[in-house]
This record gives structure tokens, C-alpha cells and sequence, in this order.
């Protein structure tokens, strides 16, 4: 897919293909822009031969929820749905991207999850939410309207590590929509060797580690990982991403009434995090009808997040938003293509 190219690799292609070099200059800034095929400056006749590889930019759905918060569902050339998410912050806006059409690591409490993995996002189609997202925000390559972004949508972004790294690639790449790493934040239920990786290979994203609990036998009750990797093995590859990178890790701890959220958790949290430089983002659960699991209270969220900080730890109670429009953390779900039917 053309998408997936960078704008030296569209050239290159211009040139096989039989046109003049500039062509895949054309084409680059075409796709940056979200331009259907038919509306770019390219003659007929290009058009007809790249119109197959050409990425076919749709938005099928968008709701705009009361904190203005947008959920986009995008349909991919094969007919399936992906969501990402658009917070307005102060200082600017984040797009919350996601890295694969459903999820394989079935985790208790989260609607990704809850048909499996279906496939891979291409480098390209991660790309693509964001060049969708940017245009409709009235951004351009040039002059761009998103700021952030978060791989926390649909997917395990580490489970799909060769295209998201190729994905970091292209979205930063300075003929593009030129991000910088360090405004990337990759959040990941804890594939320790990918951390490792991500370290060697000197990435500067935002790491984020979706924890949730701070006992190995209570956290394999929720999510399944936790019967490969243990909490010590994900510190310790966290804190060498630290080393390596300079990074400061963040820890994700969802409130679960009643399993997760007493003094006694807040405690082991920080016993095992002490000594570490690092961000904890506590937030309760948003209900996913299918769970039977309910988020913990606003004031038992206050009060862990309080504990946390009185013993050492830098913890903050995380805005949950776009609720209202199944846009918060853990409800986007594998396609609203099935939801309609
Ligand atoms: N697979 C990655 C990223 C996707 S989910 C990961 O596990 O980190 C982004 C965050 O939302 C994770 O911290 C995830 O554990 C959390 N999450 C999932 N379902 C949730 C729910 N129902 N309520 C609150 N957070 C949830």
C-alpha cells in the first residue's frame, strides 16, 4: 500500500513505475493530505495505474461527545472498522490511535478483546488515522492540528511491534507530518522482551505500562500476559528503558471496585515502584457492558491516588473522556459495522 511508504520510497516507486520523480513527491503530499485520488494534480493516466495501491480514505462514523472529545471510526480497503479518539487538552489536541483490529491478549476488562485478534494495522493504516484526524481538525502536512498522539487505542502495540515501529518512522519523518517522538506515548500491557527492543533500538516514545496490579497471582486474574511476564521483570525492563532513553515510565492502574483499589493495593504499588522515577495514572474503570467488572467510586479513586502520593509516589487521577461516546479508555471495540447489523 502506497500509505505505507515513505516520501524517498515514493520516489523510488515513481521511478519504477515509469514516471518523472517528482510524481512521488505528488503522491506523498496527496496522501499526507487525505486527498481522494480524484481531487490530486496527477494526470488521468497515473491515476488509473496507482488507483489499486492508492489509500481509500473514508470516516464512517463521528461522534462528538459533551467534552468535546471526538471518537472517528475509519473503514480500511478490506471493509474493517478502526477507532481513534481526539482529546482537546489545553495544550493542544491528542489523538489516541489504535495499532490492531482487535486484540489478542484478553484482557478481563477491556471491550478490545472481546472477539480476539483479527488482524494487524499496517504502518500505513496507523498513519492513516492520523492523517484523517489531522485533515478533518483543519490541519495539513505543512501545518498540522494534532499535537499528540497515544497508541492506546484498539491493540497491543508491541504485539504488533515491526509496523508500529515503522508506523513511529513515518509519522515523524520530517517530509511528513514531522512528529517527534517524545510527544508519542506507547501504551502496553507489558511484553517485556518488545521494552527491551524498544530500548536497544533507541526510541524516545513515552513508554506507558498498563500495571492495574501489584501482586503477580491477582493480576494474572485479570490479565492473562501476567502468566508470561511477572511485575519484577516489567520493572526492571522499564527502568532500563529509563536508563537508555532518559524517558520517564508511566504506570497505568485502573480502579476495579473491590479487587484492586483498597490501601493495602496502594501500599504494594509503592513498595515495588520505590526508588523509581516514575508516573503512576490512576483512573477507575469505564464499564464495558459486556464486563462484569465496575469502576471504583470518584472519592476511592481520590483517596488511592492521595495514598499513593503520601508514600513517595507520583500519582495522578487520570481525566476519563469521551464516556458518553463509548470513546473512554478500554470501550473502543473491533467495528461499528457489527454493532449497527
Ligand atoms: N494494549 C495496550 C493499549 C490499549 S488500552 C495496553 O494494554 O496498555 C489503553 C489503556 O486502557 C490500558 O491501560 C488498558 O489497560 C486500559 N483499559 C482497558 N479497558 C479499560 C476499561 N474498561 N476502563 C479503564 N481502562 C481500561
Amino acid at each position: 500500500m502506497l500509505l505505507d511508504l515513505s516520501k524517498a520510497q515514493l520516489k523510488e516507486y515513481a521511478l519504477k513505475k515509469g514516471f518523472a520523480q517528482f510524481r512521488g513527491e505528488q503522491i506523498f503530499d496527496a496522501i499526507m493530505n487525505a486527498k481522494p485520488l480524484d481531487k490530486t494534480n496527477l494526470p488521468a493516466e497515473i491515476r488509473n495505474q496507482i488507483a489499486e495501491e492508492y489509500p481509500h480514505f473514508e470516516i464512517v462514523k463521528k461522534l462528538t461527545s459533551k467534552d468535546g472529545t471526538i471518537k472517528y471510526a475509519f473503514r480500511m480497503k478490506d471493509g474493517q472498522v478502526i477507532e481513534s479518539v481526539l482529546m482537546n487538552h489545553s495544550y493542544g489536541k491528542t489523538l489516541c490511535v489504535s495499532s490492531q483490529v482487535g486484540c489478542a491478549m484478553g484482557c478481563k476488562f477491556c471491550a478490545s478483546s472481546l472477539n480476539g485478534l483479527i488482524r494487524n494495522l499496517s504502518a500505513g493504516e496507523i498513519l492513516q488515522q492520523v492523517v484523517m484526524a489531522n485533515k478533518d481538525q483543519g490541519g495539513s502536512v505543512k501545518k498540522r492540528a494534532i499535537t499528540n498522539i497515544v497508541l492506546m487505542g484498539m491493540g497491543e502495540p508491541l504485539d504488533n511491534y515491526q509496523n508500529v515501529t515503522s508506523f513511529l518512522k513515518l509519522v515523524c519523518d520530517q517530509d511528513g507530518l514531522n512528529f517527534s517522538e517524545r510527544n508519542i506515548t506507547l501504551s502496553t500491557c507489558g511484553l517485556v522482551p518488545k521494552i527491551y527492543q524498544l530500548a536497544d533500538e533507541k526510541h524516545s516514545v513515552t513508554l506507558t505500562v498498563s500495571l492495574h496490579e501489584a501482586e503477580d497471582k491477582k493480576r494474572q486474574e485479570i490479565m492473562p500476559i501476567a502468566k508470561v511476564y511477572s511485575i519484577k521483570e516489567i520493572v526492571d525492563a522499564c527502568k532500563y528503558y529509563f536508563q537508555k532513553t532518559g524517558r520517564r515510565v508511566s504506570f497505568e492502574y485502573s480502579l476495579i471496585a473491590g479487587k484492586n483499589d483498597d490501601f493495602a493495593h496502594a501500599e504494594r504499588l509503592a513498595a515495588i515502584l520505590k526508588g523509581f522515577n516514575c508516573h503512576v495514572n490512576v483512573i477507575a474503570l469505564n464499564d464495558v457492558q459486556e464486563r462484569h467488572l465496575r469502576g471504583s467510586t470518584l472519592q476511592k479513586t481520590y483517596s488511592f491516588v492521595e495514598k499513593l502520593n503520601s508514600l513517595g509516589v507520583n500519582a495522578t487521577k487520570r481525566r476519563s473522556m469521551g464516556e458518553d461516546i463509548e470513546g473512554a479508555c478500554g470501550q473502543l471495540r473491533q467495528s461499528v459495522i457489527k454493532e449497527e447489523q
